[in-house]
């Protein structure tokens, strides 16, 4: 069977974990740090935070953005859950603008138009590893006072080109802060994992406190248990409610800090990752330039072999020139089953049967059934995602397929 993705895990990846597994540290010890100070290196942004999936990652951007209650959040309709319900996790409106018929990304067109004055977030989703116009987007969300969240979970290690330089997704300037996926059928894997980018020193601070119970042993940060006002007894008012609550004990044995000592600032959460995780993950993240090349290849050999079919449409990426090294997670071909008299489920079967595994990504989001029941949303808001959605299929991608299994692919899609 040739799936439509799947992990590569070398000796290599499985040494490194086994290590970590050996050492002192399960958690919270050295390969946290070194695998977010490689990545930070490898996208060029200033802080990387590690967490345990990319849905976190995206609600600590929604968290230390302060996006909340009364504001909206814009996504594409063609993205995995996560992009939209991390506005809904903070009591925000998570709204769609429409997609680009070749790219299947957000475009400025649509965001300039869909744009409501309560926006104060894009989160702009690099669909297949092809990113978004960020530029135009960041000038769109920028001028009306929001920011931008790029939702990189498809583009590790890619990148993209713009007036002649090129620029890493996660490390460029148009995006306050990127999150990328570590999930098995991503680019990279950590089993489960997650990564918040970005150059914003407070931000970055904020979301490694939300990440761990946004508590502090940074002797510089304590605040204290003690209000200095109220356990002032030079102060008359306030030494009488002390009185009342502290009566039997001295305030000053309440503000001993010992080597035990930690505060909780705010209300944080475990999003935490594992040492034995980011040991796979930097191991993995040695291999990434290959994983990127090998996938580049692949999708170079379809779009050859499969160009000129009146029925299938492969993915559209604009201006050649214009692009820089797309990491590509998945290539989605527009199919006309009406053309080819099968519906997909039909052809999906008829490829099975010879072996090859397809699949459907995505959905649109604001058709699922809670959106629509929770915000309204109906069939016709998007419909450039939902043309799409009728007629996207995913083709297999992964970095240890061969070139007899695209060919085999490739035949098997030609007989349809
Ligand atoms: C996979 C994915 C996510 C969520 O990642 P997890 O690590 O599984 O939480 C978010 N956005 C996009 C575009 C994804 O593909």
């Amino acid at each position: 069977m040739i799936p439509y993705g799947k992990q590569s895990i070398s000796d290599d990846d499985i040494a490194a974990v086994v290590d970590v597994l050996r050492s002192d540290f399960l958690t919270c010890g050295p390969e946290v740090e070194a695998f977010e100070s490689e990545f930070a290196a490898m996208v060029g942004a200033k802080h990387a935070v590690a967490v345990c999936n990319a849905t976190v990652a995206l609600h600590l951007a929604m968290l230390v953005a302060k996006i909340g209650p009364g504001d909206r959040v814009i996504t594409s309709p063609n993205t995995f859950l996560s992009s939209a319900n991390c506005a809904a996790f903070v009591g925000a409106i998570p709204d769609f603008c429409d997609i680009d018929p070749q790219t299947y990304n957000i475009c400025p067109e649509t965001l300039a138009r869909d744009w409501q004055d309560d926006t104060k977030a894009v989160v702009a989703v690099a669909y297949a590893g092809q990113s978004a116009d960020m530029p135009a987007i960041a000038e769109i969300a920028r001028s009306r006072g929001a920011i931008v969240i790029e939702d990189g979970c498809h583009g590790m290690g890619g990148g993209f080109s713009h007036e002649g330089k090129n620029y890493k997704i996660g490390g460029h300037p148009w995006a306050d802060m990127s999150t990328f996926s570590f999930h098995p059928v991503k680019t990279m894997t950590t089993g489960e994992g997650g990564m918040l980018v970005t150059d914003n020193d407070q931000y970055a601070q904020t979301a490694r406190l939300l990440r761990s119970h946004g508590m502090t042993r940074n002797a510089t940060e304590f605040i204290g248990l003690v209000d200095p006002d109220i356990s002032d007894s030079s102060n008359p008012s306030s030494g009488i409610i002390a009185q009342s609550t502290t009566s039997h004990l001295p305030s000053h044995a309440l503000a001993e800090r010992g080597p035990w000592y930690y505060e909780m600032q705010s209300l944080g959460f475990n999003f935490r990752i594992t040492d034995f995780q980011c040991a796979l993950g930097l191991s993995q993240l040695k291999r990434l330039p290959e994983f990127v090349s090998r996938r580049r290849d692949i999708v170079a050999r379809y779009n050859d072999a499969l160009a000129g079919l009146p029925w299938l449409e492969t993915p559209g990426v604009p201006d050649e020139r214009e692009r820089g090294e797309i990491s590509w997670h998945l290539y989605t071909v527009q199919i006309d089953f009406d053309k080819i008299g099968k519906s997909r489920t039909e052809v999906m079967m008829a490829l099975r049967e010879q072996g090859i595994g397809t699949q459907v990504l995505y959905i649109p989001v604001h058709l699922q059934p809670w959106y629509r029941r929770t915000y309204g949303y109906a069939q016709g808001k998007c419909p450039v995602a939902e043309t799409y959605y009728t007629r996207a299929l995913s083709l297999p991608l992964y970095p240890s397929m061969s070139d007899d299994e695209v060919d085999q692919v490739v035949t098997g899609v030609k007989s349809l």
